[in-house]
């Protein structure tokens, strides 16, 4: 007889990898495919980012910092924030799971919007909670319906801001009303993600919004407008240092690596170039926009780095159709597919792709 798996994991799918560009490019004889399904940005990381990890390599024989006292510091002067309202974590979705883990356990609720980041509902039955889905109303979240939700039970309300999947960005007002409804004794994370592309100024910079709200907490990440996906460090910021105390307690010890702090440390400091590419995806982002409206593939305003279709239960066909053209999106099935800001010419690419499946569709 096995070992018995706790319930709740053993209801869980277990993982199944996407499909790799090398695998496509190989399978499909092409020189090369093109990976816009995971939101990553399309540059190599910055330089005076690599030359720090080269010079960082030479000490890894040694643990980390487990406490992360220099990019805690630095992170704590950037925003203005107390040194002990920070938590770093193995990526900000590490930092979601340490939420969950130090403020929910079996009977607890945690409201989220749907559909919305896809690692919330795994993470949330990992720490044996319970998701209560909000749907999302013209593909944003629904601030009302959100704060009605709220029971008793909950513990904690997530808000993706912009969305993932759908790019969309609760506004000021929206979003404040959100937080003024909700008690003071359930946990409001914000999580920023994709902050570093956000353009309408009306959509608050949630760092300031927490101020003197102690139940509210931002995560940020180092991994997509810092291009550092592949070294997994993310962090927290909270208005009352007992959140972030909290989150510490569940850090596994020594996961932000060492290459991984250097690597944060020194883009904090290239700022100014990180925002250039930034524009740059920007652009790109409201020229794709435009040709899939032309396409008759209009998409919901983003303030990501990636857009969304809403092909509802064409989406699968769809994203097949992409890849069979050497172009990897990301289809949820019945709902939509999200598809990655990439270079210009890898947006193209892309753009052909819509084009040919609109001309299949005539
Ligand atoms: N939050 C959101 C909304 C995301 O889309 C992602 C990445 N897909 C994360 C958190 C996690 O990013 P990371 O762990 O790389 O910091």
């Amino acid at each position: 007889m096995p070992v018995p798996v706790r319930h709740a994991i053993a209801e869980l799918a277990p993982y199944k990898p996407g499909r790799s560009a090398v695998d496509l490019a190989r399978d499909l004889g092409l020189p090369g495919a093109i990976k816009l399904a995971s939101n990553e940005i399309a540059y190599p990381p910055l330089p005076s980012v690599v030359a720090a990890i080269a010079e960082a390599a030479a000490e890894i024989n040694r643990y980390p910092d487990n406490g992360a006292l220099a990019l805690t510091s630095a992170l704590a002067e950037r925003f203005e924030v107390a040194v002990e309202s920070i938590a770093v974590g193995c990526g900000s979705v590490s930092l979601c799971q340490q939420l969950l883990q130090s403020y929910t356990g079996p009977g607890d609720e945690v409201v989220t919007a749907w559909r919305s980041f896809e690692a919330y509902p795994l993470l949330v039955a990992v720490a044996g909670g319970t998701q209560v889905r909000v749907p999302l109303r013209e593909q944003t979240h629904d601030a009302d319906a959100m704060a009605a939700a709220v029971t008793d039970a909950t513990r904690v309300v997530f808000v993706c801001n912009p969305n993932n999947p759908t790019g969309t960005a609760l506004r000021r007002g929206a979003l404040e009303s959100l937080l003024d409804a909700v008690a003071p004794d359930v946990l409001v994370v914000i999580d920023e993600a994709y902050r570093e592309f956000v353009t309408d100024p009306d959509v608050p910079d949630s760092v300031e919004l927490m101020r003197g709200r102690p139940n509210v907490c931002v995560l940020r990440t180092f991994s997509k407008a810092y291009g550092l996906a592949g070294l997994r460090v993310g962090y927290l910021l909270s208005e009352d240092p007992a959140v972030a105390t909290a989150v510490r307690k569940t850090y596994v010890p020594f996961s932000v690596s060492t290459l991984a702090q250097v690597a944060a440390l020194a883009s904090l400091l290239a700022e100014e170039e990180m925002r250039e590419r930034c524009t740059a995806v920007v652009a790109e982002r409201g020229r794709v926009s435009a040709a899939l409206a032309e396409l008759g593939c209009p998409v919901p305003e983003s303030q990501a780095n990636f857009v969304w279709l809403p092909l509802e239960d064409r989406a699968a066909d769809f994203g097949a159709f992409c890849e069979a053209r050497g172009v990897i999106v990301r289809p949820f099935a019945g709902d939509g597919a999200r598809v990655t800001i990439g270079t210009p010419a890898e947006n193209d690419a892309f753009l052909s792709a819509v084009a040919a499946w609109g001309a299949t569709r005539v």
